[in-house]
Order: structure tokens, then sequence, then C-alpha cells
């Protein structure tokens, strides 16, 4: 359920239906609004203590919320998410995240945040911890690609992306990371959902490979539910029959998404196509279907990549297709972060 506070409600009013919603043995979450300031209630499992709500002072309206994902849905959230991260934000524009696949060393991190930075992009992908599909590829640099993006973070101020893959790490992960990543192949780990539901840090939830939408809502509601209200959504491509792309980047979802959810969706078109030279095409599309960002692959000898080189942009191919995003969004009205 959902209490629609009053326009002109008090702080006091909030808090004794939020302390009503906890005698119930409910728990309550306040989402402050422009206008008015809902409260979302999970726990619940029916509608009983919802007369009891409506007439408290300051209560305008309780409604059921019909889907399983609530405190993702639009019904709680009408307005879309804005999430400030190191000084730039993702959502309600267009935000460019880029960087390579891996941390291989200090020198091609700091050449990438430096070349990243001088662009005007604010956000770097990068991996310590690789999830690879066969044990024999390079796994990362773990603790010490920790070290190297803390410090390329440290001298450029850019703002790091980088991969969390289990419930131990997360707390390390979370200390060097402005926005920690799941994976494709833990979207559906409830365990690390639950952990990082307790962190401080925007997550970036990757869908899963093969996951429905309903799938991923309920995902990113796990991380909600915990208390981490910074739940960034990002489509990686999917499985299909189809062999002309490494997946098959599903844009159709960006429409669904926007329209079920308030939380940003941003598209991956290097990990969705997996080949470098159908990156700028799809990226654009991207842009062009209302998606909140971009996070793309980018090294600066891609040839010589440890991971993932063949979808990885050169740092000229990035900026080509970096400036050709900028006549599209001032002709979408799109701020271009
Ligand atoms: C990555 O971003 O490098 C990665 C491993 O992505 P995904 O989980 O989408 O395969
Ligand atoms: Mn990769």
């Amino acid at each position: 359920m959902l209490v629609v506070m009053s326009v002109g409600a008090t702080p006091e009013q909030i808090e004794a239906v939020a302390d009503r919603i906890r005698q119930f043995g409910y728990t309550p979450h306040v989402i402050p609004g422009g206008i008015r300031t809902a409260i979302g209630i999970t726990g619940n499992k029916g509608p009983e203590g919802r007369e009891l709500l409506l007439m408290m002072p300051g209560v305008e309206d309780v409604v059921r919320i019909t889907v399983g994902y609530k405190l993702v849905s639009r019904e709680t959230h009408p307005q879309p998410s804005v999430f400030p991260i190191a000084g730039t934000a993702v959502g309600g524009a267009f935000t460019v995240i880029a960087g390579p696949c891996s941390v291989e060393n200090e020198a091609m991190i700091l050449e990438t945040a430096r070349f990243m930075t001088g662009l005007g992009v604010r956000l770097m992908r990068a991996g310590a911890f690789k999830p690879r599909t066969s044990p024999y590829s390079f796994q990362g640099l773990g603790e010490e690609g920790l070290a190297i993006l803390a410090k390329a973070r440290r001298e450029t101020g850019i703002g790091i992306v980088t991969e969390v893959m289990d419930v131990e790490m997360a707390d390390r992960v979370a200390e060097v990371a402005d926005v920690l990543q799941v994976g494709t192949r833990n979207m559906q780990n409830y365990s690390l959902l639950r952990k990082l539901g307790t962190v401080r840090k925007p997550v970036l939830l990757k869908r899963g490979m093969a996951a429905t939408v309903e799938e991923w809502l309920l995902a990113a509601e796990y991380l909600m539910a915990g208390g981490n209200r910074q739940v960034i959504l990002c489509e990686r491509g999917v499985r299909t029959f189809a062999d002309h792309t490494r997946n098959t980047l599903d844009l159709s979802i960006v429409p669904v998404v926007k329209h079920l959810s308030h939380l940003p969706v941003i598209i991956d078109p290097s990990h969705g196509t997996g080949r470098a030279e159908y990156v700028p095409a799809m990226s654009r599309a991207a842009l062009a279907a209302g998606a909140d960002g971009l996070i793309v692959e980018v090294h600066p000898d891609p040839r010589c990549a440890l991971s993932d080189g063949q979808q990885s942009l050169s740092f000229d191919g990035f900026r080509a297709l970096y400036e050709s995003l900028k006549p599209l969004a001032d002709v979408l009205r799109v701020t271009l972060r």
C-alpha cells in the first residue's frame, strides 16, 4: 500500500503515520516528493490498517499497489529519480559512463581517467573483480585494482563505477566505488542484493541475460526494500537465437521500464553488441529511445585488452561517438553529461 500525504502535511504528521505503520508490524518508506510526501508500506499482506491510516491527520489517501515491485514502481514515485554522484548525476539527463572492461594496471587507468575528464565525462567504469565465463581467463586484479581506482579518483576526481561480485567484498568495494555494479550473472543473487540494500552507495543493476522485466524490477525491489533508494537499471543485451551480435540489445525495454518505474535506465552497447563497430549506432539509438545514459567500454589499446577488447572503443573512437551524441541530444532537448 501507499499512503499519500496531503500537500501541507507536517513532518510530525508524516512521522506519526510512519510510527503507526511500524506498530502494525510493517515497514514504512518515506518518499519525499516535489509537491507532497508519500509513504510506501512493505511487508503488509493485505489491506488491513487502511481505514485506520485514512483517519490520521495529514493523510490524503491510501492506495493499493498492484505490482510486486512497489518501491521501484511509478505508482509509488511518479517523478523520475535523479541520483547525484561524484559531481554529476544519473537520471533526468543522458549520462555517459566509460572506461575499460577491467583494471589492468595503474598506467592505463590513470590515462583513461585523464582522457575522460578532459572530454567532460565524469564517471569511469572498470572492473577490479571480473566475472569471467572461463576460470582460465583474466579474473581482474582484485584488491590491487581497487587501490588503482582509488588513486585515479584522487588524482582526477572522476567517479568510479566498479563491479561487486560477492557479499564478502561488498563493504570493501563500497569504500572505493561511487557506483556499485551488479553484473548480469548476479542479478538474481539475492543475498548480494540484500547486502547492497544496506550500503549507502548507488547500485547499477544489470539486467540478467535471460531476465524478464518483472524479474529485473523485483531484483531492484530487493535493493530498495533493504533501504537503498539509489538504483540505476542497466540493459546489456539478452540471449536470443540471433548470433550476429554477442547478445541482443533489447532497447525496446527502455520505454517499458520508463513506464513502469521511476528508476533511471542506462544502456550498455558494448556487451549488448560485442563489437566496437556497432557501439556508436546503438549508443545513439539509446539516446533516441529515451535512456538515461550509457556505460561504454573504452580502452587505450583495444587490441591488447585483457578482457573484451573486441567490443572496446579506442580513445579516438570514443571521442567521435561522444561528439556525435551532442547534436542529437540538442535536437531531443536532453542534457548530455
Ligand atoms: C562488464 O561490465 O564488464 C560485465 C562483465 O558486464 P555483464 O555483467 O553485463 O556481462
Ligand atoms: Mn566487459
